[in-house]
């Protein structure tokens, strides 16, 4: 088969119907059965191809296909597993392309470098948190040990899943540079007509996770100023964050602050909940602007604490700083794109991938392609046919720029 843009769209159907939901979307949440198909259905993918894979300590899948045997190896990929009631596209669509972008490539003459095609475990953070697991191991930014231990809402540890579905192994690469094309999942390209994106920097986030503990106590016979009500304590957090949200927003940067996430205990319609836990995320543009929204909304903790009578603990916390990709891949990717009169844009991205850690341990190349009315994390996540082919096209020309040795970074 002559891996042409018809080959690719019928790949990306066919892997979209593995965890396929009512809706239209996908539910493969990592290292579940559907995310195991995935793996299983892509290796049989990639190895019709030639490729080799196999699999690193905390699961990446690596799919190898050699050009230069003994060269050094440069990576392309993202990641397949999903959101619960997630669309078709995230994460799933960039190792698809890689897959064919690679395969467009074997044989290619004067190649500098061999190719390693990632699915990187656990980019969403669903199931298992944090989100980007498999990334963070391999730059060394999370302990293996601490990743193989961390367990599901049902006690199951990471290991426990992806032994069950027989993706772990001990493999090992250096790599010595990486590409990701990933849909957009914003707006700014469909509404600037642009095909393709050019990621010149991420957002600066901050995640908390927090427990807010109240008492237990019945919705109707109890006096409100004898309450202690841990859903309250909660509300009046998510209010908080999204107040920050407005208060950081002008003409020159922008704050986006969400809970995505709730468990609420016991959940009875007659008893006032004991308990919470919960995550709240604030993402912006910019370092500074980000400590100031982290700030005003760490004072708000407090008030809100007061207000419900109830105790809020901090957990786990993640933050990263706003920072740019590398000047150089954004113009070669440019290039590339001008090359195939693909119209482009420079774009920054809010949401985090896997090349927010690579780019941090090697130089990194992250495209887009528009995502329609920047829907995503939604079943009705969409990216056109000729969007996507277009991408496979870009990323396979900026593939063989760097496999043949014209990405000009430091060594
Ligand atoms: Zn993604």
């Amino acid at each position: 088969m002559t891996l042409d843009g018809q080959a690719f769209l019928e790949h990306f159907r066919s892997m979209s119907e593995i965890g396929a939901t009512a809706g239209g979307g996908v539910d493969r949440q990592a290292a579940t059965v559907a995310d195991g198909q995935n793996r299983h259905w892509f290796r049989g993918v990639v190895e019709s191809h030639g490729f080799e894979v196999r699999y690193d300590e905390v699961g990446n899948q690596f799919a190898l296909l050699e050009l230069a045997p003994g060269a050094p190896w440069v990576a392309v990929g993202s990641h397949l597993d999903s959101q619960p009631t997630a669309g078709r596209f995230d994460g799933a669509y960039g190792v698809l392309a890689g897959a064919h972008a690679a395969a467009r490539l074997a044989g290619l003459e004067g190649a500098k470098y061999n190719i390693a095609v990632i699915n990187w475990f656990n980019e969403e953070g669903s199931r298992f948190k944090p989100s980007m697991m498999g990334s963070s191991v391999f730059t060394g930014k999370l302990a293996a040990e601490a990743v193989l231990e961390t367990t599901d809402p049902d006690g199951v540890s990471v290991r426990e899943a992806l032994e069950g579905i027989g993706t772990i192994g001990d493999f090992a690469l250096e790599v010595a540079a990486y590409v990701e094309i990933h849909v957009e999942q914003g707006r700014s390209l469909e509404d600037s007509g642009a095909q393709i994106g050019l990621v010149e920097s991420t957002w600066g986030a901050h995640k908390y996770e927090f427990t807010v503990k109240g008492e237990q106590a019945h919705t109707g016979s109890t006096m409100i100023a004898d309450r202690r009500d841990a859903m309250l304590g909660a509300a009046l957090l998510i209010s908080s964050a999204r107040d920050v949200a407005d208060r950081f927003t002008d003409e020159s940067g922008t704050v986006v602050t969400s809970c995505g996430e709730l468990y609420v205990y016991p959940n009875s319609p007659v008893v006032v909940a004991s308990e919470v836990r919960m995550l709240v995320d604030i993402r912006a543009t910019g370092a500074e602007r980000l400590e100031a929204a982290v700030a005003a909304f760490e004072e708000r903790i407090r008030e809100a604490a007061d207000r419900a009578r109830v105790e809020i603990e901090r957990g786990a916390e993640h933050s990263w700083t706003a920072q740019e990709y590398d000047g150089r891949g954004v113009e070669l990717a440019r290039a590339a794109a001008e090359s195939l009169g693909l119209s482009s844009r420079v774009v920054r991205t809010v949401a985090g991938h896997d090349s927010t850690n690579m780019k941090d341990v090697v130089p990194t190349i992250m495209l887009f392609v528009p995502s329609v009315e920047g829907i995503s994390h939604n079943e009705r996540e969409l990216t056109r046919d000729e969007d996507m082919t277009a991408g496979v096209d870009l990323l396979t020309e900026v593939l063989r720029r760097v496999v043949r040795g014209e990405y000009a970074y430091a060594e």
